[in-house]
């Protein structure tokens, strides 16, 4: 499983990096999150991530 997030959309909440911080981390110069690590072998902390996501940006890529 690969996770992606559009960072266009993301509004700097920071609640995906808290959440599941191996997995994304917020960018100190754009201020918006980044993923870090892309390919996912335990999913639990990304769908939290997904489903918590205020901009509904972190989506699930084949
Ligand atoms: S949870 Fe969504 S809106 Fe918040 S920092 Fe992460 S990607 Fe951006």
């Amino acid at each position: 499983m690969t996770v992606d997030l559009d960072n266009q959309s993301c509004i700097e909440c920071g609640a995906c990096a808290e959440l599941c911080p191996e997995v994304f981390e917020m960018d100190d110069r754009s201020g918006k999150a980044r993923v870090i690590v892309f390919d996912i072998t335990e999913k639990s902390c990304v769908e939290e991530a997904i489903l918590t996501c205020p901009a509904e940006c972190i989506y699930w890529r084949d």
